[in-house]
């Protein structure tokens, strides 16, 4: 998903620019799978007021929102408004729905069509791809070697030299890391923060496989593919990501604390997650989902900056780390590569897409200047 509606700048440069980009390379005639569908967030009164003096700053500097009210809200996607009013309700914390925040420049995009274009671009400059190869260490070596056992010792001038991977060494000049939440498991040992810790993040796959859910799925009046939109449900944050064409529905929620940051290899969905956690919640605010359980479920892991969730992008002799994605990593990916790449040349300031500027160490850790999110839901 993608949404270009952020209080914070550093959060709006990257993502906007990305996204303009994007649409930029699908007006040239390359598909995306781009559907601007729009976010949707459910408030209760109490709630939405609180973030009302940040949305018309937000507004001021061209956010555009519009808000639906309970009544229409019913209407349109038949959620009960009054769940916190019921026994289930008040035993879960729920929240009443008073007002819906629709956010139009926002909506979903194919990963895998992103990633595609990318690598063709990249081979287009003659770039090569090697899929497989796993990167096993990073190779330290002093700048001029004196043959002692051991070395690189602390009063050498050292640097990284090179990859050992299961298919050999690489050398370079230069070498960058974007691993994702496996760069700890490169930096660490040479003692490099990645500044990033992992934490499994669950998506559960419903078939609407019954009208009432088709109807919830093609739900008109808030975008031209007369789709629901992208929802967020109240309180808790549990997320409805509407699949038109394969008629389905996405679900998921980011839980904080007291889940586990711990990297894994091949984290897996926990099906009392969506049973006890997702399900009783989701139902009782659309009650299209009762009785419904996944047909398919997975799940990955956020790499996040747990000082200001955004990324990292800094330079340590002559080795590049750029990560900490923070779960926004897509919507900000090509601002992000734009960063990296005038770090990697050496500048100080990198031309985002619309020819706008970001000071490269703006991301870095020595100088490091993000302005923090005060669209916080
Ligand atoms: C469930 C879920 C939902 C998400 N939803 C969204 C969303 O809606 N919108 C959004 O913007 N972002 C979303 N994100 C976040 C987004 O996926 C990440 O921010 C983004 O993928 C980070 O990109 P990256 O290139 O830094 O890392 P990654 O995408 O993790 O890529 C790192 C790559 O490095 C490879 N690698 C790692 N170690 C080694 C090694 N030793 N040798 C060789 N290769 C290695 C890995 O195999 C991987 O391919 C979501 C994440 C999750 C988990």
């Amino acid at each position: 998903m993608f949404r270009s509606f952020f209080y914070s700048k550093t959060n709006f440069y990257l993502a906007d620019s990305s996204i303009e980009f994007y649409r930029h390379v699908e007006e040239k005639g390359i598909d995306l799978g781009m559907k601007w569908i729009g976010y949707l967030w459910l408030f209760n009164e109490e709630d939405f007021k609180k973030t009302e003096k940040i949305l018309k700053e937000m507004e001021k500097h061209g956010g555009k929102f519009i808000v639906y009210d309970k009544n229409e809200l019913k209407e349109k996607m038949k959620i009960n408004v009054n769940a916190a009013e019921t026994n289930e309700g008040k035993i879960m914390n729920l929240s009443n729905i008073d007002i819906g925040l629709f956010v139009p420049k926002a909506g979903k995009i194919d990963v895998e069509k992103l990633v595609a274009f990318y690598e063709s671009e990249f081979r287009r400059i003659n770039g090569e791809i090697r899929y497989g190869i796993e990167a096993k260490r990073l190779i330290v070596k002093p700048r001029k070697t004196l043959e002692i056992p051991g070395e690189p010792y602390f009063w050498q001038e050292s640097t990284v030299t090179g990859v050992e991977t299961n298919r050999g060494i690489i050398e370079a000049d230069k070498i960058i890391i974007a691993a994702g939440v496996w760069s700890s498991k490169l930096l660490d040992p040479i003692g490099i923060d990645s500044h990033s810790k992992p934490k499994k993040r669950q998506i559960f796959v419903i078939k609407a496989d019954e009208n009432k859910l088709l109807q919830l799925l093609k739900t008109t009046g808030f975008n031209k593919y007369n789709c629901m939109p992208f929802t967020i449900l109240p309180k808790p944050r549990i997320f409805v990501k509407p699949d038109l064409e394969e008629q389905s529905f996405w679900i998921g929620y980011a839980d904080d604390f007291n889940r586990a940051y711990k990297l894994e290899e091949d984290p897996q969905p926990e099906e009392n997650y969506y049973r006890y956690g997702i399900y009783p919640v989701l139902s009782l605010y659309l009650p299209q989902f009762q009785g419904k359980y996944p047909i398919n479920a997975w799940a990955g892991q956020y790499a996040i900056n747990t000082l200001d969730q955004q990324p990292v992008i800094f330079e340590v002799n002559s080795l590049i780390i750029v990560g900490a994605a923070s779960g926004s990593g897509i919507m900000k990916a090509d601002a992000i590569g734009r960063i990296a790449a005038a770090l990697y040349y050496g500048e100080k300031e990198a031309e985002l897409f619309g020819e706008k500027w970001f000071k490269v160490s703006d991301l870095g850790i020595e100088n490091r200047r993000i302005e923090r999110e005060k669209f916080v839901i």
